[in-house]
């Protein structure tokens, strides 16, 4: 049945930059619900194997598999239409638009693709689904405010908020807590934890105890190469994790 086969089946993923390989040869299945972790020291492969599932870069070899269909190769844009959406690592806000012109248009994507760069007067949809957004996010006192003018923090949780607008059954956060505070990063937690009530989610994510705290299943990357995978607290002890990751 369709609820027993994993949302999102990676298959020997690979591609190489040069010599280099990126990723190496990764398999890992995410169920439905709950938080799957992709941990690993800079430079191992994650913000790689993201956009090679989100469909930015094309693999060298492999398959993925969403919802138990083959969307290898599949553009960005049609693969959050059938549902997958990402954060980036790097902020990805229009800055000289408003948060709620952010929203509206990330939304409009769903009903028009790329028609979404139509006049924004054109959908009441999308502008009440920025406005359901803006209320889940805390953002409302914001709405109208450039997303340039946001702090960091702020245009972090926008960016999720942005990826959520399609309302995607995976979402894939690259490092949403990168650059924030204790108490922006403790709020991120959270708000990561209440969004798994309703969406799959893969995190990127540098702060191991957030990682222990949310995760569900964590995968452990290293060069290219997955080396361990299971519950937090298993990988936590894993002594080749230890080793290649948590050890100084
Ligand atoms: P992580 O997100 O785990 O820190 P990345 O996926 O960003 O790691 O990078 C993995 C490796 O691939 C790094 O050595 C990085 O320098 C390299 N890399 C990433 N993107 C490119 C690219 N477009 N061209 C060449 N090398 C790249
Ligand atoms: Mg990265």
């Amino acid at each position: 049945a369709a609820s027993s086969q994993p949302l999102l089946d990676v298959r020997g993923l690979s591609v190489r930059f040069g010599a280099l390989r990126a990723v190496d040869d990764v398999s890992m299945q995410v169920v439905r619900g709950g938080i799957t972790s992709l941990i690993g020291p800079n430079g191992a492969g994650k913000s790689t194997l993201f956009n090679l599932i989100s469909g930015a870069l094309r693999p060298t070899a492999g398959t993925v598999l969403f919802d138990g269909v083959d969307v290898t190769g599949w553009s960005p844009h049609k693969l959050l239409r059938a549902g997958l959406a990402r954060s980036f690592q790097i902020t990805n806000l229009f800055v000289d638009l408003t948060v709620r012109e952010n929203l509206r248009l990330a939304a409009q994507v769903l009903e028009s693709g790329w028609l979404a760069l139509r006049p924004l007067a054109a959908s009441h949809l999308a502008l009440a689904r920025a406005d359901e957004l803006l209320e889940e996010f805390a953002l409302q006192a914001r709405a109208n405010d450039l997303a340039g003018a946001l702090s960091h923090g702020e245009q972090r949780r926008l960016e999720i908020a942005v990826a959520l607008a399609c309302r995607p059954r995976l979402l894939l956060l690259d490092e949403p807590t990168q650059g924030m505070s204790h108490a922006d990063t403790a709020d991120t937690a959270a708000l990561i934890k209440r969004l798994a009530g309703g969406v799959s989610i893969v995190l990127v994510e540098h702060d191991v105890g957030l990682v222990m705290d949310v995760s569900d299943h964590v995968v452990v990357l290293t060069q290219g190469r997955k080396l361990a995978e299971g519950p937090p607290r298993t990988v936590r002890a894993d002594p080749r994790v230890q080793a290649a990751y948590f050890g100084e």
